[in-house]
């Protein structure tokens, strides 16, 4: 057995057996670490974990060659606790980067995507309100892009023709399964796929390079663009619940009412969405 020492960020805790919980980690070095923290019911702290979700720590574990579970030995959390559990829009935006993260299963380290969600979680913590949904779709679709699903948004998957200039009014559609825009005159045969226009094209190049937008129109339908776009590249074994919830507590749009889910329609953007690249994020600065 190894003794590790790590930075990690907890995704998610749930209870094993009657006085221990297992803990998912993401850590720079080694990607997600399931680790077993035993008897921390017993303390009878609020919460019951040693750190909250989405806190950073350092975590020491003891790791043995070929287990998939590991003995948490002790966590000290470094700086100042994140308060997002006070804040279901901030939170929910948090867990759905989690839950991508969790339904890939990474088992690698990647030092550049630890910091990307770090800067998430401590954007969603801190940024005005009208920001969070912004961070909280540019933090899935980074994240996506980081595990190897990266978009192709600047040129028509088919033909080649650039789709990110400036005057261009044209309407493309999204094709999820393939990964990326076509243009109107390759699209013109996949009408049933989702439509994205030039402001949409924009908003989805921004949020995957890390650089959100203030979102103002077309909420729901960027949140379902994201998650058919997931859905379809990490066919994820359970229900990614965080889209749901995402558009419960953040997906209207001006002048619709939260309650009135009857007339909502996915404003501009597609209601399907296909599939995309492997190719690495390009950087963010
Ligand atoms: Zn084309």
């Amino acid at each position: 057995m190894t003794l590790v020492v790590s930075e990690g960020t907890l995704l998610r805790s749930y209870p094993y057996s009657e006085s221990s919980q297992i803990l998912k980690v993401l850590t720079p070095g080694r990607g997600i670490v399931s680790l077993i923290a035993r008897g921390t019911k017993k303390r009878g702290a609020v919460g019951d974990a040693p750190v909250q979700s989405f806190e950073e720590a350092l975590f020491t574990f003891g790791a043995k060659p070929g287990r998939e579970l590991h003995t948490l030995r002790d966590v000290q959390p470094r700086g100042a606790p994140y308060r997002l559990a006070g804040d279901l829009a901030r939170l929910t935006g948090a867990s759905l980067v989690a839950e991508l993260l969790l339904a890939h299963h990474l088992e690698d380290g990647d030092e550049e995507l630890y910091r990307w969600v770090r800067r998430v979680v401590e954007r969603l913590c801190s940024v005005q309100e009208a920001e969070v949904l912004g961070w909280s779709l540019s933090g899935g679709w980074r994240t996506l892009a980081f595990l190897g699903f990266l978009p192709e948004l600047a040129s028509c998957i088919s033909c080649g023709r650039r789709r990110d200039g400036e005057g261009d009014r044209e309407v493309d559609r999204l094709d999820i399964a393939a990964g990326g825009l076509l243009c109107p005159q390759c699209s013109m045969a996949a009408l049933h796929l989702p439509r994205v226009g030039p402001g949409a094209r924009r908003e989805l190049a921004a949020l995957v390079e890390g650089r959100p937008p203030l979102i103002r129109r077309g909420k729901r339908a960027h949140i379902s663009l994201l998650e058919a776009f997931a859905l379809e590249h990490l066919a994820p074994s359970r229900k990614l619940r965080a889209f749901a919830a995402l558009r419960s507590v953040i997906g209207t749009d001006p002048g619709k009412s939260r309650c009135d889910a009857s007339k909502r329609r996915a404003d501009g953007l597609p209601a399907r969405v296909a599939e995309g690249g492997r190719k690495r994020p390009p950087h963010s600065g």
